[in-house]
């Protein structure tokens, strides 16, 4: 069954005659407990349809569904804001922490947008540092944690509040191969067993072998969803 499904979605950022077509019409699905990728070169629209999908930002022309929610009929900020606090946790390259706050205010953010009650907070926001293998830094502050730490913390912070889908825009950009390779077995962990549905964007193209589909943009365009093992062939 699918969770995510966009129909002829355009993005085009200004105005003619100098417009940038990020995204020409595409059409795609997602189906549920899928680690998805998304690869091909800089510029070709990656981080616009992730952004899409995270309602960070909304199409030109097209419709986006996700978990049976047409998030393009959605029209208030604060209905769109209540979506992605709930319903989709990102994870970005640089991790975007809060300097000061520490480990466990930070990955506790998303359940404070929530007005959540502070011991279920702290309680769910360990259960998240459990689950990611550092609930030992809890007390720390991010610049005192090394870039895998803190990418990890930025996990824990998306998936603190149970979303849907977990959205990852080159998670590993930043990072070392081991790090990289603790990142990919959460990631990994997360879909498995969770049955979180994973959709990351990356041009290593090493990662997609841990990916159920991979799907191939250029310039604006869907050329292709494949297998790992087609893809591979391919390039
Ligand atoms: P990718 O993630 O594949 O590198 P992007 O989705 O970031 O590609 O960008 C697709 C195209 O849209 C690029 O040409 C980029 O310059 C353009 N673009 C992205 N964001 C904006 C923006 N906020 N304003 C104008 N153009 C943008
Ligand atoms: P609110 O709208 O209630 O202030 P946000 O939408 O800012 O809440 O936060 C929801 C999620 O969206 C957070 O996990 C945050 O990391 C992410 N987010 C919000 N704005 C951006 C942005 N411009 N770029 C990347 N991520 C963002």
């Amino acid at each position: 069954s699918e969770i995510i499904r966009l129909e002829e979605v355009w993005k085009i950022y200004g105005k003619p005659p100098s417009e940038t077509i990020a995204l020409g019409g595409v059409s795609l699905t997602v189906r549920k407990g899928e680690f998805f990728a998304i690869v091909g070169p800089s510029g070709s629209g990656k981080t616009t349809m992730l952004h899409l999908i995270g309602g960070l930002d909304r199409p030109t022309r097209g419709k986006i569904y996700v978990d049976g929610t047409e998030l393009t009929a959605i029209r208030s900020d604060s209905e769109l804001s209540r979506y992605r606090n709930k319903t989709v946790g990102f994870v970005f390259q640089l991790f975007y922490l809060i300097p000061r706050l520490n480990v466990l205010e930070n990955v506790e953010l998303p359940l404070v947008k929530r007005g959540m009650p502070k011991a279920e907070r702290r309680r769910l926001a360990l259960e998240a540092l459990r689950t990611v293998g550092i609930e030992m830094l809890a007390y720390k502050y991010p610049t005192q944690l090394s870039g895998g730490e803190q990418q990890r913390v930025a996990i824990a912070r998306a998936i603190v509040g149970s979303p849907r889908v977990l959205l990852a825009d080159e998670p590993t950009g930043n990072l070392d191969a081991a790090n990289s390779q603790i990142v990919m077995d959460l990631f990994k962990r997360l879909n498995r067993e969770l049955g979180m549905t994973i959709i990351m964007v990356t041009h290593n193209l090493e990662l997609i072998w841990n990916c159920d589909r991979v799907a191939r943009m250029y310039s604006g365009k869907l050329l292709g969803i494949y297998t790992p093992e087609k893809y591979s062939e391919l390039i």
